[in-house]
Parts: C-alpha cells; sequence; structure tokens
C-alpha cells in the first residue's frame, strides 16, 4: 500500500492551501530558491519545517497527535562486540526501515537518536486516524526489520537470530517546538511525549506496546492483545499498556 510520491508539499497545502511543487519540472525554481523536499518526510517540504518554527515563536501550538519511539535492543553491547562498519550498517538498515513504515502513513521521522527514532503523525500532514496508522506503522516496522538480513545478531548460543526492536506508541496533545540554538529545527513536547518514551524503554524485543487510549481506536487490530499496568520512571501511578505482536 506504498503511497505514490506527491507532486505538491502535503503540509503546505494543508495549512495554507498554497501548492508548493516539490517534484516535477514546476519544482526547479523552488529549488533554486533553496525550497526542497524535507528530509522529515518527502511529501513536504523544507518551508513547513520553517514555517513551524516561526508558528511556535508568536503562540503556543498545541495538536492532537501519536508519537511512535522505537529503538534496537541491546544495541551498546552490540556496538562493543561487533565491528564499526557493521554497526553502521545495521543503523542504516533501521533508519531505512523506520522511514518507509513511517512515510508510509503520513507520519514525520522527527529524529534519529542514536539508536532510537521519533516519529510524530498528524503533524504536519493531517490525518483524522493518525493513531491507527502510527499503530500500523509500529506493527510494519517490525516486520520489516525481522526480514532484514542485516539486522542478526549472534545470541548466546552461537545462534544467528533477528537483533530485538522495542516500540512504544501514545497519543494525546503536545506542544510543537523549537529546540537547538545553533541548529534550529522543530520536535514534539509535552508530558505526552515523555509517556510515549517511557512505554517504549518498557516495550520487549519484538513488541509495540500501546496505552490504553491508542489501543482503544485500534483494538480490531489486535482483539486479544495482553493488557499489563507498569510502573514508569517519573510518571505517577502504573500506566496500563498492551502488548501488540505483527
Ligand atoms: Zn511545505
Amino acid at each position: 500500500m506504498a503511497t505514490s510520491p506527491s507532486r505538491i508539499c502535503k503540509g503546505c497545502w494543508q495549512h495554507m492551501h498554497v501548492p508548493i511543487p516539490i517534484r516535477g519540472p514546476l519544482s526547479i525554481p523552488f529549488r533554486m530558491l533553496g525550497i526542497r523536499i524535507s528530509h522529515m518526510n518527502p511529501n513536504l517540504c523544507t518551508i513547513c519545517e520553517t514555517m513551524f518554527t516561526r508558528v511556535k515563536r508568536r503562540k503556543q501550538l498545541t495538536i492532537p497527535a501519536t508519537v511512535l519511539f522505537a529503538d534496537l535492543r541491546g544495541y551498546t553491547s552490540l556496538a562493543q562486540g561487533t565491528e564499526t562498519g557493521e554497526v553502521v550498517g545495521m543503523l542504516n538498515e533501521f533508519y531505512d526501515a523506520c522511514a518507509a513504515a513511517v512515510w508510509e502513513r503520513d507520519g514525520i521521522v522527527n529524529k534519529f537518536i542514536g539508536d532510537a527514532v521519533l516519529a510524530i503523525f498528524n503533524f504536519p500532514i493531517l490525518r483524522e486516524d493518525h493513531v491507527r496508522q502510527a499503530v500500523l506503522a509500529g506493527l510494519d516496522l517490525q516486520q520489516r526489520c525481522a526480514e532484514k538480513k542485516r539486522l542478526r545478531v549472534i545470541d548466546a548460543h552461537g545462534e544467528t537470530c533477528p537483533v530485538g526492536i522495542g516500540i512504544g506508541i501514545h497519543t494525546g496533545f503536545a506542544s510543537i517546538g523549537e529546540v537547538g540554538t545553533a541548529y534550529k529545527d522543530f520536535t514534539i513536547i509535552g508530558s505526552m511525549v515523555n509517556l510515549a518514551s517511557r512505554i517504549q524503554g518498557t516495550a520487549q524485543p519484538g513488541e509495540v506496546l500501546v496505552t490504553e487510549e491508542v489501543y482503544r481506536q485500534v483494538s480490531d487490530l489486535c482483539p486479544n492483545a495482553e493488557s499489563h499496568a507498569y510502573p514508569l520512571k517519573g510518571i505517577e501511578g502504573p500506566v496500563t499498556a498492551y502488548r501488540l505482536r505483527a
């Protein structure tokens, strides 16, 4: 169900109703002005990135969104016992798999933080079903990683097995904010994002762990998902989350 590349920027169209060409001959003059395809999603342009930064400076931009965090499990020990070239190769495979799974569902890959990835759904490309799209991306990412030949490690018994990926997803209201001083970029901030990150830290390899708010909207995808109340660092009271498997 790969979505075909858009000829105009989906973000500029949805937010300003301005068609900014990003592909084809019409995009050439725009590229000469420095307007290019965003590295966060190939259907967005670089105006979107700067525009949202400016919006934020004027007022707080609070939006409903779904956040997905994913990371390579055992990356630290992996990085110590493996050759540098091989580790870089694995990270690249992981990033590629993340980008493909997220972009197909109109999300953006906002940050690559070492061995972890932060993806945002419903911003800047608006989708009413952003919760479902994020969960589908998470399940798809597990599937893609399990199939990648380079994403394999030798376990304690000398057997080759897929490297574990942990994924956490939460939804709610969050703010779009600006981070960095030398290199300005927008990202998503707020308690919702912290909870998503904590949930991801709790996910077992191969799991997509989602909060109750998320599960309520996608229960038909995994009707018998196991739930558990997790105590999470820095968050009051245990949080109920559901384990989804591809
Ligand atoms: Zn744009």
